[in-house]
């Protein structure tokens, strides 16, 4: 199958190219990458792809940094604000991404540019400024040390414009720190893959972002109506009416089922977090709910999930921040064991503020509290700090200590593997981690998301396919079973959600406005009804399905095949997950069966095409998603199926 199509609108048209070293500065047109993709993450992909050569470091000036607008943002779509940010995974150099939401790729899309790619590195720190057709690289020396949220403020006053967007790295991301991220608008985090880091390394602080243009549709009044049926239609679910008015409430509930089953606790030693912990850090009297003061929304999101936070008590009053998610809670609360609703938001704000990834920051920390409890390390390895479960200062002093590379923090700073090597002692064993980057993802209970996490493309996190049994999860009728504990029936609502997910990163639709929530928001006919109207052409759910969303996937899977030597092996969860049983609740005694694992990937593996025993795309299978292109590469390397 390959698809010829020419899309006719909501595009901005071109590819800016940003070289850092020679200082170099020019477009290409995007048509044909768009033509092939659909737009957004797919379009990354393929450029990195035909651009990067084998055997390319991420800190090697030729690594490209890959910021792809979707393809429907700057339209009035639903949620169509997302940015995918791509380059070589720090962690193990095979295609790295990460998503952020805000206005900066709808600024971007108006400046008339729906990719930007930089390339080479900068001698001395710089910004880019971006204000249509005017490109400038500006000396960034003063911003150089500074954190998000001043280099933002700098920005804007010196700037003395209100209307810029800025996309920004912190202290994390000039010192190289590997899970730093890249933030966007104060508290949207582009994080993963250590995307802050490459920016970092090429000595980019910041990108500023201000356009005027508009873009075309190529039916505008039957895209209205299909934008207007589908605003309603998010509006009037009742999930997004409760995202607005008390977006942390399905927390609160502390008997909502995700406290059973995705909750690692103490660095993985079980996955269950004692009910007065989870009362105590989500009461809505003096909780973190006690604490939203708003809530914000990304670029024409008709939901708005962002709660803004103030901390009116305590230590850490009068801070505040945008943003407290699932993760927060996954990661800073029940991993580390602190309750403590100030230090948890504080501990949020500070990533954020620094330019780390929370995730990784709360995987390798409690990792580092894990290895103190066991006495592999001890204060003097942590310069005094006492490293015990619901320690919230040594928490959040390690924090800093990354970002800053200090002491400890140096050692934490470069990942797991790279830690583990130097402290020995089998301390890999106590790491989560997939294909090298650290997780805070579950791995015993829920079967069909630690698949998903296990087999992500770039590594570890759950946005790739997770599903889980709740009504708010997958398609609707749902394929096969999802009981999320079971692993009946896993594989297909994997493989739907991940193939969903790719057409979302490739239009910038938020997928939580999207098939994230269950079909009571917009399904994949309403996404097919808004490219049509919107691009002028003429698709059917099958062809973003079967075809789009699969050569997105493989577009990243072959990227990886070249680029690593990633195999069959870095697709299962961490051991540890598949060895020690959950201890406590009512899920004690659950661990990941390894056999019953390789069954469901087995099957997850048949579903996207692929050679059911060790993983390899077929050559029938990437000629038929439109990439004959890459099947002699593959050959050469040993890494295709000739059937
Ligand atoms: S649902 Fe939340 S993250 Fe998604 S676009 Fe809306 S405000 Fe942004």
């Amino acid at each position: 199958m390959n698809k010829n199509i020419h899309i006719q609108g909501c595009l901005a048209g071109k590819i800016l190219w940003v070289d850092l070293s020679k200082k170099r500065i020019w477009t290409e047109p995007s048509q044909e990458y768009n033509n092939l993709t659909l737009g957004g993450r797919g379009t990354n992909s393929l450029i990195m792809l035909r651009n990067i050569k084998i055997g390319t470091k991420w800190s090697d000036p030729e690594n490209l940094l890959c910021f792809g607008v979707g393809s429907l943002v700057g339209t009035m779509a639903p949620g169509a604000c997302r940015v995918d940010v791509s380059t070589i995974n720090i962690f193990n150099r095979g295609k790295g991404s990460a998503n952020v939401g805000g206005s900066w790729g709808a600024e971007l899309k108006y400046a008339g540019y729906d990719n930007l790619i930089i390339v080479g590195k900068s001698k001395k720190p710089v910004y880019l400024y971006i204000s249509d057709s005017l490109v400038e690289l500006r000396d960034a020396q003063y911003l150089w040390g500074k954190d998000v949220f001043t280099t933002e403020f700098i920005l804007r006053k010196t700037l003395g414009k209100e209307d810029i967007e800025i996309a920004a790295i912190g202290p994390a991301g000039e010192n190289l720190v590997r899970g730093s991220a890249i933030i966007v608008d104060t508290a949207k985090a582009a994080a993963g893959s250590g995307v802050g880091c490459v920016m970092g390394d090429k000595k980019l602080k910041a990108i500023v972002v201000r356009g005027r243009g508009k873009i075309e549709i190529a039916d505008p009044g039957r895209f209205m109506t299909i934008v207007e049926k589908t605003y309603q239609k998010c509006k009037q679910n009742p999930a997004t009416r409760l995202m607005r008015q008390a977006p942390l409430n399905l927390y609160a509930d502390s008997e909502w089922e995700g406290w059973y089953t995705n909750m690692v606790t103490r660095n993985g030693q079980d996955d269950y977090w004692e009910s007065t912990k989870r009362q105590r850090l989500m009461n809505s009297q003096n909780g973190v709910p006690s604490m939203i003061k708003g809530v914000r929304a990304c670029y024409l999101c008709p939901t708005g999930c962002l709660p803004f936070l103030e901390i009116e008590r305590g230590k850490y009053q009068g801070d505040k921040g945008e943003g407290f998610w699932i993760n927060t809670i996954m990661g800073h609360a029940c991993r580390l064991d602190i309750s403590e609703p100030e230090a948890v938001v504080e501990s949020w704000i500070l990533t954020n503020q620094l330019g780390l990834d929370g995730d990784y920051t709360a995987s390798v920390i409690s990792w580092a509290f894990e290895l103190y409890e066991k006495g592999i390390i001890s204060q003097k390895d942590t310069e005094g700090l006492v490293l015990n479960w619901g320690n919230s200062d040594s928490f959040l002093a390690l924090i800093k200590k990354i970002a800053y590379r200090e002491g400890i923090g140096d050692i934490l700073a470069d990942g797991i593997s790279l830690a583990a090597k130097r402290l020995g002692k089998n301390t890999e064993y106590y790491s989560s981690q997939i294909k090298g980057q650290p997780s805070i993802e579950p791995f015993r209970i829920p079967k069909g998301w630690a698949l998903a996490v296990s087999t992500s493309p770039v590594a570890g996190r759950h946005l790739r396919g997770a599903t889980m049994g709740s009504i708010r999860y997958g398609p609707k009728p749902r394929p096969g079973n999802f009981n999320s504990t079971d692993y009946v029936g896993q594989a297909q609502g994997v493989v739907w959600q991940a193939k969903t997910k790719e057409l979302e990163d490739n239009l910038g639709i938020c997928s939580y406005v999207s098939t994230w929530s269950g079909a009571n928001f917009l399904e994949v006919s309403d996404l097919l009804e808004l490219i049509n109207s919107g691009m002028g052409v003429n698709l059917c759910e099958e062809d973003l399905m079967e075809f789009y969303a699969v050569k997105g996937r493989n577009l990243e899977k072959v990227f990886n095949l070249l680029h690593t030597n990633l195999s069959r092996k870095d697709d299962l969860p961490p051991q540890r997950f598949m060895r020690e049983k959950v201890k406590k609740g009512p899920y004690k005694g659950v661990k990941m069966d390894k056999n019953r694992y390789n069954k469901i990937l087995e099957e997850f593996y048949t579903l996207w095409g692929w050679d059911t025993q060790t993983g390899l795309p077929t050559k029938t299978g990437l000629i038929s998603s439109g990439l004959a292109e890459v099947v002699e590469p593959l050959i050469q390397r040993g890494k295709l199926i000739e059937k």
